[in-house]
């Protein structure tokens, strides 16, 4: 069978270089399609809930909190978005649950590999391809952990003819390169950055924004709360972030399209533009440390190591991992959203120290 590689070779010999954009879509959908890439040892990485059930059980807290208080509409649906191996579905929804929250789910995920190990983690949930074909009967309690990141980014470069965008092409050597494309791109790029020197590169990404629109659409007919978690940052700030990641280590984009992770830094302040322009009303962004505080990861840490003492050492160190600075704490940020009528979200008190 052709490597992924090989059929990009061949199509980029056909009919000229490729968009980065397409490049990343399809290497990601290859990958997610066929590798086992998240969770233990021999993973290619580790993601929040994967850490620890914590991480879950808070998700499910906030999502119970806003239901309570918004009067306990019924039906109610759980929309997880990209559920990996559905290990935080199933540690929120069992939390949801002692809540007295029994949500119908319904889980977005491409991947068969991941259906099938979300299926196992949630059994009875109904799976979409995409958000056009979720039900529209109820209001929605929606997440979305390290999704974002995983969609294609399309790339800006400035050259001295002007803004172009990023294209893959293939050297003498067979070796994939990055070139500018010929078409000009200077209406794509906003005011802010027109006059950057040459070289510079600033990164959208066009399918963060779709789902950004459809999901405050959702909220904005259906009612109800989204939480995006992901590593990137508030501002919209310039350069590359597009990484490869396999087997926990970091190697160059064009290394093995299809066999490692390719990710991108989500722009929160574009999430945020976008779904407020589209009905969806922002909660706030804070980092993922300062949420989980505000949570209550430390008395639930404390709950969990005395109920497992042996576990003590495991579960603080879990906890120290999602939550310090150096670790996942400040990189990675939660957004939340909500629907007109429905209440402030927990955690976010601080929202507007990030935009500041
Ligand atoms: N949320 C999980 C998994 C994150 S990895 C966790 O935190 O562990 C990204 C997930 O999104 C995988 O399940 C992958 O198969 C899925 N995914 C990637 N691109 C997608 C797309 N375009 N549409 C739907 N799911 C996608």
């Amino acid at each position: 069978m052709s490597s992924l590689a090989d059929i990009f070779r061949r199509l980029i010999a056909t009919t000229g270089p490729i968009s980065l954009a397409h490049y990343m879509a399809e290497s990601n959908a290859h990958y997610y399609a066929e590798q086992k890439p998240i969770g233990g040892q021999d993973a290619d990485f580790i993601t929040a809930p994967e850490i620890s059930q914590m991480f879950g059980e808070l998700v499910g807290l906030w999502l119970a909190d806003m239901w309570d208080r918004a009067g306990r509409p019924d039906p109610v649906l759980y929309i997880e978005l990209g559920p990996g191996r559905g290990t935080l579905a199933r540690d929120a929804l069992r939390v949801m649950a002692r809540q007295g929250l029994v949500p119908q789910v319904h889980l977005v995920e491409t991947s068969p590999a991941m259906r099938a190990a979300q299926l196992a983690a949630v059994p009875g949930a109904t799976h979409h391809h995409d958000l056009s074909s979720l039900p529209d009967d109820g209001p929605i309690l929606l997440v979305a952990n390290e999704f974002l990141d995983a969609l294609p980014v399309r790339q800006l470069v400035k050259t001295d003819d002007g803004w172009r965008e990023v294209m893959v092409g293939v050297d003498p050597a067979g070796q994939f390169i990055e070139m500018p494309g010929r078409q000009p791109m200077d209406s794509a790029v906003s005011e802010a950055h027109r006059d950057a020197p040459p070289g510079t590169v600033i990164e959208t990404s066009p399918a963060c924004a779709a789902v950004a629109t459809e999901v405050a659409g959702l909220l904005a007919q259906q009612g109800g709360a989204a939480l995006f978690m992901d590593y990137g940052h508030a501002d919209g700030r310039a350069g590359s972030s597009l990484q490869a990641v396999r087997g926990h280590e970091k190697l160059g984009v064009f290394d093995a399209p299809g066999e490692a992770d390719l990710s991108a830094h989500v722009h929160f302040a574009q999430i945020a533009e976008v779904a407020s322009s589209n009905g969806g009303r922002v909660l706030g962004t804070t980092t993922q440390g300062a949420w989980l505080a505000a949570l209550g990861i430390e008395q639930r840490a404390e709950a969990l190591a005395k109920s497992a003492p042996q576990h003590r050492e495991a579960v603080m160190q879990a906890k120290r991992r999602l939550t310090a600075p150096d670790q996942m704490g400040e990189l990675f940020k939660v957004m939340g959203l909500a629907g007109t009528d429905w209440p402030e979200g927990a955690g976010f008190a601080h929202k507007s120290s990030l935009w500041s």
